[in-house]
């Protein structure tokens, strides 16, 4: 077993769906990620937040394992999102992003952490991912996650980041508007191209695609009745790379299988409003989910 470090938002959201409005919901790519990436190995955070947090939740993070020296109070705000998804869930508008205390956020690498053998970048300014990756010394896989609004906003500094990063984690809406490209297989060609040797295109409800060289993996979804997708594609990477660091290993049936952890941890975090399904579950619960996700896609050679 390895350890990993994770780096993004830790975040205040207000989510808007078909069952109401849900106030100060915890979010923030690198709070998902670190609680899922929590349940296979040992997780360094680093982020920011505002002198609002509740320190019961940073608790929380530390009984599951996570080491939060790295996680920095600023004076000020925590970083705001809030989204509105259409009642079936498929889409969603972002309302507000206020960065908060973000907006100064330069993260400072704590010494102990710069040796950590994997690294997700969680959804952040690339230009903060990039300044990350300068201050970590040899990482065995580095996992990026990324969104519309900074390939909209910050095309050039995420274009840098792919030349340094392994694997990009992206969602098929942004891996098509990042590659301007519509067929998967293309999309898929444009983005290796643009640096990472491994690409995951999370479709939802759909399930993912894996490209890692010559490998095309294909992971069904789990069928089941959505509450709130916020952080499912957080909680997919956070999954992804936490399994890949249990094992410690980067070969293409790893890499296969972490698909599928990261697909059924998601599947859980869609279940209930933010991360409070995540927060309930054990390992043997995911362990079990993967079984189900194995019998979707069995076949006999009748
Ligand atoms: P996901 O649903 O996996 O795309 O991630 C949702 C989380 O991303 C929410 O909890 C938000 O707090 C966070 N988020 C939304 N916009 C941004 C942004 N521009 N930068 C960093 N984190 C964000």
């Amino acid at each position: 077993m390895s350890e990993l470090l994770v780096v993004g938002s830790v975040a205040f959201d207000t989510l808007h769906n078909a069952l109401g409005t849900h106030e100060k919901v915890i979010g923030g790519s690198a709070t998902y990620a670190s609680i899922a990436a929590s349940f296979y190995a040992p997780v360094k955070l680093v982020g920011v937040v505002g002198t609002d947090f509740p320190d019961a939740m940073v608790q929380k993070l530390r009984e599951r394992g996570v080491d939060t020296s790295g996680l920095e109070v600023a004076e000020g705000q925590t970083f705001h999102w809030e989204g509105k998804y259409t009642d079936d869930l498929t889409s969603r508008e972002s309302l507000r992003t206020d960065l908060n205390v973000f907006a100064d956020f330069d993260p400072k690498i704590p010494e102990a952490f710069r040796d950590a053998p994997y690294v997700m970048l969680g959804n952040i300014a690339p230009e903060l991912q990039i300044s990350v990756l300068d201050q970590i010394r040899q990482p065995k896989l580095v996992v990026a996650d990324t969104m519309n609004f900074w390939i909209d906003g910050a095309l050039d500094a995420l274009k840098r980041l792919l030349k340094r990063v392994n694997v990009l984690v992206i969602n098929e809406e942004e891996a098509r508007q990042l590659s301007g490209k519509h067929h998967m297989i293309q999309v898929a060609n444009a983005l290796l191209e643009m640096g990472p040797s491994t690409v995951v295109i999370k479709q939802g409800e759909y399930g993912a695609w894996l490209f890692a060289g010559e490998d095309v993996f294909s992971a069904p979804a789990f069928l089941l009745e959505a509450q709130d997708p916020t952080g499912a594609g957080d909680t997919f990477a956070g999954g992804f790379l936490g399994y890949v660091a249990a094992k410690d290993s980067v070969d293409p049936k790893t890499l296969r299988s972490a698909v599928i952890h990261g697909s059924a941890l998601a599947s859980f975090c869609v279940e209930g409003i933010g991360p409070a399904r995540l927060l309930e579950i054990d390992r043997a619960a995911i362990d079990q989910r993967v079984s189900a996700f194995r019998s979707l896609v069995d076949f006999a050679h009748a």
